[in-house]
């Protein structure tokens, strides 16, 4: 089965890179700074980096934007779900104060980017709304904790959705755009070999299928982290997936919303004249009973009749144990890697924190302050219960493969399952998919599927 395309692919900007590949690396080449990956978080690093002077290249295995920004619904905001409450009372109200100005700071360097360069991406200023039908306590609470961090928000009882809600927490000065169509000019300046995954690292040396860079740091930017030992990233994050329509006479929504309810809760956004309704998620190889994609066309039709589907599609995203993206230094026994990852679906403004506080860990000076992204200040506390999750999960699909049930993924060796609704093989354990062919669809494996 091909696999589905986003309207960021096949609407007719023409601004995809299909077709127009760039160079692949075919040479040894020594740069300042070495990012692998050239999805949202890769491409806007380098773009910063080289804006301060930095002499750097981009190594990606497919084409740029071709990963999970291709299917991202793109929505530029700072609100997270129920996050500032949840920081507040982890880390307290200091850190949540962190993470609400770093989102702000994300969406206003979005904002510059775009006037600055003048960008033609569908950038909008516009409002998002957490909803909930019930939980307006959590919500309430969220609303507290946000006023603390400086958000100015209110609960609203009346919204624009065709449901009744009982809240509806908004956030101003939010912002939607069109992720490739931005994608490919900030890009378009940026020295980037595609086609060109990278197979092994030795220190600061990559080395591709017929090339190899060298950098005096390199960034890894390639989703979900491909090396294993040391960072043991493979245990602090996992992947979740979820789903995408694009519905055509749907309604024009002058918010995005998100809902927080468990169960049945959708993201909305407009995009032109299309509808984009997103939910029915689950951790990636935890297969659903039912199709994701019938549970939202049934949503659609209750809330849009007469709303048709344009496009639909798929995309997962890593989430980190205890919610913070890991963004800084891979590790203290890997001097001059640094990691971007762990973006828990909001990787738009998590890409943009990463281009910043990547860029000054590597040209700012020497003492500067790290900040609550940076994986080695994390709690392991706050973590515990989703490392300890992983560990289960990963233990009882290893122990399946040891068994001999097969197929068992090429990364670490999990049984794989099957998801009929997307006709893909999906490991639970780090969420590494493959085509019915056992082609390779998404990291952190690296190779295709061998059937044996
Ligand atoms: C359904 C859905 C909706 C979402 N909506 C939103 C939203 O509205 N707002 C928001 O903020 N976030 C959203 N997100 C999250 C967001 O899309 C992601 O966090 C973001 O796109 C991740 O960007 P990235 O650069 O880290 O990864 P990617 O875009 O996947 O880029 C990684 C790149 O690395 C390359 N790569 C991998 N391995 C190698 C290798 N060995 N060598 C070289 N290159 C390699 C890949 O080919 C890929 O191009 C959503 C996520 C999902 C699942």
């Amino acid at each position: 089965m091909e696999q589905r395309k986003s309207i960021w692919e096949t609407d007719d900007s023409g601004l995809t890179r299909e077709g127009e590949n760039r160079p692949r690396l075919t040479d040894s080449i020594k740069k300042d700074v070495i990012v692998i990956g050239g999805g949202m978080a890769g491409i806007l690093t380098a773009w910063f980096l080289q804006r301060k002077g930095a002499d750097v290249a981009v190594v990606e295995a497919a084409g740029v934007g071709s990963g999970q920004t291709a299917h991202t619904t793109a929505k530029i905001t700072w609100q997270h779900g129920l996050i500032y409450a949840w920081l507040t009372q982890k880390l307290g109200p200091e850190a949540a104060g962190e993470y609400a100005r770093a989102g702000q700071q994300a969406a206003e360097d979005y904002q510059q980017i775009i006037q600055g360069e003048r960008i033609d991406c569908d950038f909008k200023r516009l409002p998002a709304y957490l909803y909930t039908k019930d939980r307006l306590g959590d919500l309430e609470d969220e609303a507290m904790a946000a006023r603390l961090c400086g958000i100015d928000c209110k609960i609203q009882k009346e919204t624009e959705l065709p449901f009744p809600v009982a809240g509806a927490l908004r956030f101003d000065g939010q912002a939607s755009f069109h992720p490739l169509k931005f994608l490919r000019a900030v890009s378009e300046k940026l020295e980037i070999y595609e086609n060109s995954p990278v197979l092994e690292m030795d220190g600061c040396t990559v080395t591709t299928p017929e090339g190899s860079a060298e950098g005096k740091s390199v960034i890894l930017a390639s989703h979900f982290p491909f090396i294993n030992v040391p960072g043991y990233y493979f245990l602090k994050t996992h992947q979740e997936r979820s789903y995408v329509l694009a519905l055509e006479r749907a309604q024009r929504l002058r918010g995005m919303y998100y809902g927080i309810d468990p169960g049945l809760s959708w993201s909305m956004r407009s995009a032109g004249d299309c509808l984009l309704l997103g939910g029915a998620g689950h951790r990636t190889g935890f297969i659903p009973k039912q199709d994701p994609y019938t549970v939202l066309r049934e949503t659609a039709e209750a809330f849009w009749p007469g709303a048709s589907v344009v496009e639909s599609w798929s995309a997962q995203d890593c989430v980190a144990a205890g919610r913070l993206p890991y963004i800084g230094p891979f590790s203290k026994n890997t001097p001059g890697l640094y990691v971007a990852t762990g973006f828990g679906k909001w990787g738009m403004v998590h890409s943009m924190i990463s281009a910043r506080v990547l860029t000054n860990e590597i040209m700012g000076t020497a003492r500067r302050k790290k900040t609550i992204f940076d994986p080695g200040k994390r709690k392991l506390s706050t973590g515990l219960a989703a490392i300890l999750k992983n560990g289960a999960v990963s233990t009882k699909n290893l122990m399946a493969s040891w068994a001999g049930v097969r197929p068992k993924c090429p990364h670490l060796g999990c049984r794989l399952h099957w998801n009929p609704w997307e006709s893909t093989w999906e490991c639970q354990c780090h969420g590494s998919r493959f085509g019915e062919d056992g082609s390779l669809l998404a990291d952190p494996a690296q190779t295709k599927l061998d059937f044996d």
